[in-house]
């Protein structure tokens, strides 16, 4: 089969592609502080903010100041350099106990690197990740992510595929189940909030018996952090939820866009890199790019209100939820206030389970298309999240309302 693009399917990465739009398809010309504009000149509010890779707008001056001056001094000398430490020093200031980083160039690549250490220091291979979460597109990993029906058999059943092993969010019997029939689990990862799953909250207790049952087998407990980091405040999400995970991925926040993730490890753990257990490499891995992306978004997130952005965020989804209520149609949200997933549904999801079952991809589509001509832009799928970054406080968490209320007149109709 030919294709009319040189580019396979137009894009780089699935998640990318859109609807057309009465028959036009949408190409971004360029992105600053909240919104995007197309390549017509046309301005929307920005919910997507590059997957969340980015907290405090798209573009901010002190993060590019510092990354065209890394670029100026030399993208890539191949040999330490002062940004590299000076970015670990910058991220583990804020990880308390998790006070060891590698650098990767995506969180992908972060989250094999942190099995891998969980392997070498159990010396097991097994990897338990939670059903319908999303911890990458590596081979192994990206096994029953959200819409997939592996995903969809772990709400009775146990899929696994060669050493990676489902487990079902939000149920502690599952838990225990795992580590009875599977004694040889190296790790169990999982994010704080099932995010791509569409920002489906943990119960109450959940993630603590998660990481002390993984504790009383000898498996680590990793907190797949690449989405929820720096979000809450400026660290991590698991440690404002009391864990004390072993290690976690970091990534997209901490780099304001620029391509920088990472694994934050405990000593005793990150060692198994020194000591020659497990080999971690990579040509840009760490480059003077990335490092300065963080040492400058640490730097800006030290004085970011975060109690005013969680406020704004918290206002926003009453709103909407009250405007399609209002109009007659269910809907609630989910998740944490910066990062949201609006449901058309009365009850919110407390698993993926109930997620599968009220998803609506036929109006999730429609408010995608209904908010683009209103002059905003959401994702177009039912596990979709609306960011929201310090670059929206007010004025664009006001016109997004806006395009919320015009969108909610139209679905309803
Ligand atoms: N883990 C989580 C929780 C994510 O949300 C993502 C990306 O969306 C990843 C891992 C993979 O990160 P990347 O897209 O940088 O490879």
């Amino acid at each position: 089969m030919t294709s009319s693009t040189a580019l396979v399917g137009g894009i780089s990465s699935a998640g990318r592609a859109l609807p057309l739009l009465d028959g036009a398809a949408l190409q971004i010309d360029r992105s600053a502080g909240a919104y995007l504009w197309d390549d017509a000149g046309r301005r929307y509010v920005d919910t997507a903010l590059g997957f969340g890779g980015t907290i405090l707008g798209h573009a901010p001056e002190g993060v590019i100041a510092a990354v065209e001056k890394a670029l100026r001094d030399g993208p890539l000398p191949a040999f330490g350099h002062a940004r590299e430490e000076a970015a670990a020093a910058a991220l583990a200031a804020q990880t308390g106990a998790l006070s060891q980083v590698v650098f990767t160039n995506s969180g992908s690549e972060a989250v094999h690197l942190a099995c891998r250490i969980a392997r070498a220091v159990t010396g097991r291979r097994r990897v338990a990740k939670i059903a319908a979460g999303y911890d990458g597109w590596y081979d192994e990993i990206a096994f029953g992510n959200a819409g997939t029906p592996e995903a969809d058999l772990a709400r009775n059943s146990r899929p696994e595929q060669g050493d990676i092993v489902l487990l079902r969010y939000n149920d502690k019997a599952d838990t225990e189940a795992l580590f009875r029939d599977y004694p040889d689990i190296a790790c169990v990862i999982a994010e704080p909030v099932l995010a791509n799953a569409g920002c489906i909250l943990p119960a109450p207790g959940y993630l603590a018996h998660l990481q002390e049952t993984a504790r009383r087998h000898g498996a680590l407990f990793i907190m797949d952090e690449v989405l929820t980091g720096f979000r809450l405040h400026a660290g991590l999400t698991s440690h404002t939820m009391g864990l004390d995970p072993d290690m976690a991925t970091v990534g997209k926040a901490i780099g304001s866009g620029i391509a920088v993730a990472g694994v934050l490890g405990k000593p005793a753990v990150m060692e198994a890199l020194t000591d020659g257990r497990a080999i971690r490499a990579g040509t840009y891995s760490g480059n003077p790019i990335a490092c300065a992306g963080v040492i400058a978004t640490m730097e800006a997130l030290k004085t970011a209100d975060y109690p005013a952005l969680l406020a704004a965020g918290a206002g926003l989804r009453t709103r909407i939820e009250a405007r399609f209520n209002g109009l007659g149609m269910a809907a609630v949200t989910t998740g944490l206030n910066d990062v949201f997933t609006l449901w058309f549904t009365d009850q919110a999801p407390q698993s993926y389970g109930d997620a599968a079952r009220v998803a609506r991809p036929d109006l999730t589509l429609a408010l995608h298309k209904a908010m683009r001509r209103h002059d905003a832009l959401v994702m177009p799928s039912p596990y979709g999240r609306v960011y929201l970054s310090f670059a929206h406080l007010p004025k664009a968490v006001a016109e997004l309302g806006d395009s919320f209320d015009a969108a909610a007149a139209e679905l309803a109709q």
